[in-house]
């Protein structure tokens, strides 16, 4: 090799290694896959991201197992669903990780519900004890990607305010993602107008923000309550529903046992639609693939083929 190309080859191999953030600024923990995909679409490589829960996890339950709190421990910046999604095992985790950064109340504690419009937003007080795991109004907005966007903005402007010489490529990024998305909305709308009107049967109101964007009608619930498991008569009385309302789906969530659905729709009969728990982030699945994927999980049901 000459000493020119040997000098160039040595440069470029410099530049790649200097290319290469020598640790991420910002440490971001999530409580569940989505938020954690939509905080790495804003953070790129100056951040480090992971997720509390797991896609095939239900999110209303996770273990809080020890592990976690030392994820928690690290952390620079803490975001959450919040409406009390993570009630039940966030705030043991965070207890334990004795991480002051993280506490509500400091600017490492990021509730993203606060970016969106809350659905079934209670006005009468509601008993927790009657199993009803949203008393604090329905938090799984994400399921909507024009809530996505809201939430991303909601991340893109904490993490600039936590690390300000980066703020230009939170917003860089932030950039790319709304493009990227308002891109592929008026694409999914089209895909899944045949939903629109449509009757639909769904295990448990993760529905409410889908249905809002897509415009269909779930009408009934195979859980009594959110939260409480179907009961032989409750699904009996869903049945009898679905049949004179002429039913078109049965949708549940990937994390719930599948077999009253599938007795339900294969009785109605109508397809059953799996959709899945959330970004399979670990997997290296996005934010955009993971709606990618729910819009042709949903669109394959309206062409009669479940899940
Ligand atoms: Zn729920």
């Amino acid at each position: 090799m000459s000493p020119f190309r040997f000098l160039a080859s040595l440069g470029a191999s410099l530049c790649v290694l200097l290319a290469l953030p020598a640790r991420a600024d910002l440490k971001v923990v999530a409580s569940v896959p989505d938020l954690a995909a939509l905080a790495k679409a804003v953070g790129g490589d100056h951040v480090q991201v992971t997720s509390l829960a797991l896609s095939t996890q239900d999110p209303h339950f996770v273990d809080a197992k020890p592990h976690l709190a030392l994820e928690l421990n690290r952390a620079d910046l803490l975001l959450a669903i919040g409406l009390e999604l993570e009630i039940g095992w966030l705030p043991t985790l965070r207890n334990g990780s004795r991480n002051a950064r993280i506490l509500s109340g400091s600017p490492g504690y990021l509730e993203v519900s606060q970016f969106v419009h809350t659905l079934e937003a209670p006005t009468t007080a509601v008993d927790r004890g009657h199993g009803d795991v949203h008393s604090g109004g329905n938090p799984h907005f994400l399921y909507d990607p024009r809530a996505g966007l809201a939430v991303a903005r909601g991340i893109a402007d904490r993490m600039s305010s936590l690390d300000a010489k980066n703020a230009d490529a939170y917003r860089a990024n932030l950039a790319k993602l709304t493009a990227e998305l308002e891109k592929a909305i008026p694409g999914w709308q089209q895909r899944l107008a045949g939903l629109k009107g449509a009757p639909v049967v769904a295990y448990h109101k993760t529905t409410a923000y889908l249905s809002d964007w897509l415009g269909f009608d779930t009408f009934t619930f195979l859980e009594p309550k959110p939260g409480i498991p179907p009961t032989p008569a409750h699904v009996a009385q869903v049945l009898g529903l679905a049949r004179q309302k002429k039913a078109r789906l049965v949708l549940q969530e990937e994390y719930y046992p599948s077999t009253t659905s599938k007795l339900v729709a294969g009785k109605i009969p109508v397809p059953l639609v799996i959709i899945p728990g959330g970004t399979d982030f670990r997997g290296g699945q996005t934010y955009t693939q993971h709606i990618e994927d729910l819009v042709t999980r949903l669109e394959n049901g309206l062409k009669g083929k479940g899940t």
